[in-house]
């Protein structure tokens, strides 16, 4: 957004709570790379020479990256201030309250475009306050690598991308990984051997606009089960020896057992037919393509990764497990994120909010204050750095 209003040449500030980039820099792993190649990760106005096609990238790289690009373009950011309150003040601006080491600060704005990101707080189950201290608790921003967790079996709750993406860490490290699944899409990573992002892109998916949504349930990004440079799948976790479990319901009063839903088949067949649909589309969409275009694209080979893993159709998973009894020391929750909107006291804004308390469209019902980085904002891509260019110059359209 900074690099839009530069080059409108619009006053504004950045302010920051923490560093800027503080999600990647505090919230994920050692060994997390990104998922989407270079060309959909990229700040606007970064200029570093590598590749589009470029993926994998580990976190340091693309911080690397992301910090100069910061540097070169002197972009405002004031860091270590914390906005705690926006409100309308009676002049039609809005008075933004924020507070820094030095004490508290108002600014008063034309124009406010909030991006406070849709991973501030931790979503994790109530009943993890029954789990008794012999057992370690972990969540993504505290994990950090295999060998810093407690000797033992490792239950992972959570079958998204992360969720995924850590059992398949910890069971190559040679631990015994039990995964909660949850209801989620699968996705290949390439397709006709490329990566999807790019086939996502080229078949206009990625850049769906909100109008187009059919399902509006779905409002979530559109990589879910997949790993940063290879597919993963519930099969392959299974291959390589996790146990699949069904969807954590809650743990017994004693804190002993874990509880699940029998529906472990039910998440198993939607991640394949979320995968299924996207391959699907995509086929669609090169057999409306002329015969020159067609061929151009490499024969479709399918990932081995989503090959059913035959003992997987015939499983009925334990309905509990007793945690002690599998060796489990360390509970990880995958289990997702919630934004902190706390800091905005204007009804109008806050009504607008979806029932799951979320941002619906960069504009609002007031005139000045915008939303930027959630899902769906107006576009499939509007919640992850393939969509910010698209929606930062919509905003500073619309600006006053
Ligand atoms: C585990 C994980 C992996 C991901 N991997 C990818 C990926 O590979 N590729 C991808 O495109 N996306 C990925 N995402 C999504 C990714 O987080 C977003 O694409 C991107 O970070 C969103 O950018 P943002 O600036 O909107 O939000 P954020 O990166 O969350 O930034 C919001 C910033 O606002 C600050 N802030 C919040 N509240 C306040 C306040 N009250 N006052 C001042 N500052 C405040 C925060 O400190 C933070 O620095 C991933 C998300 C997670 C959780």
């Amino acid at each position: 957004m900074s690099y839009v209003l530069q080059g409108a040449g619009r006053e504004h500030i950045v302010l920051e709570q923490a560093r800027a980039l503080e999600q990647w820099r505090s919230a994920r792993w050692d060994t997390f790379r990104i998922n989407s190649p270079l060309a959909f990760s990229r700040l606007m106005g970064q200029r570093d020479g590598l590749p589009d096609r470029q993926r994998g990238l580990s976190l340091r790289t693309m911080l690397g990256l992301w910090d100069d690009c910061i540097a070169e373009r002197a972009f405002p950011i004031h860091e270590q201030s914390k906005v705690v309150a926006v409100e309308q003040a009676p002049d039609a601006r809005f008075r933004v309250h924020v507070e820094r080491e030095a004490g508290p600060h108002v600014y008063l704005a034309r124009n406010v475009i909030a991006a406070p990101g849709n991973y501030q707080r931790p979503r994790i189950p109530a009943c993890a306050g029954q789990i008794g201290p012999q057992i370690e608790q972990r969540r993504v921003g505290t994990y950090t690598n295999p060998s810093a967790l407690r000797e033992g079996s490792v239950l992972v709750v959570g079958g998204g991308q992360t969720g995924v993406q850590l059992s398949e860490e910890l069971a190559q490290a040679g631990r015994r990984v039990y995964l909660a699944t949850s209801m989620v899409k699968g996705t290949p990573r390439s397709h006709r051997g490329e990566d999807i992002m790019f086939w996502l892109d080229r078949t206009g998916l990625l850049a769906t606009p909100k109008e187009e949504l059919i399902d509006p349930g779905e409002r979530q990004d559109r990589l879910p089960i997949v790993g940063s440079d290879h597919p993963i799948s519930h099969h392959s976790l299974a291959r390589m020896g996790v146990t699949l479990l069904g969807t954590l319901r809650g743990m017994s009063a004693n804190g002993e057992l874990a509880l699940f839903d029998n529906n472990l088949d039910e998440n198993m067949r939607f991640a394949q037919t979320g995968y299924d649909e996207l391959i699907g589309q995509i086929e669609e969409w090169i057999a409306r393509q002329d015969d020159a275009v067609r061929l151009s694209f490499a024969a479709p080979v399918a990932e081995p990764e989503w090959r059913p893993h035959p003992p997987l159709s015939a499983l009925a998973p334990p309905a509990e497990l007793n945690l002690r009894q599998a060796g489990i020391h360390t509970v990880i929750w995958a289990t997702g994120w919630r934004a902190d909107l706390s800091w905005l006291l204007i009804d109008d804004v806050v009504r607008a909010l979806d029932t799951h308390g979320l941002p619906q469209a960069c504009d609002t019902p007031v005139d000045g204050f915008f939303w930027l980085g959630f899902p769906w904002l107006r576009t499939r891509t509007s919640g992850n750095g393939a969509g910010f260019h698209l929606d930062a110059p919509y905003i500073a359209s619309r600006l006053r």
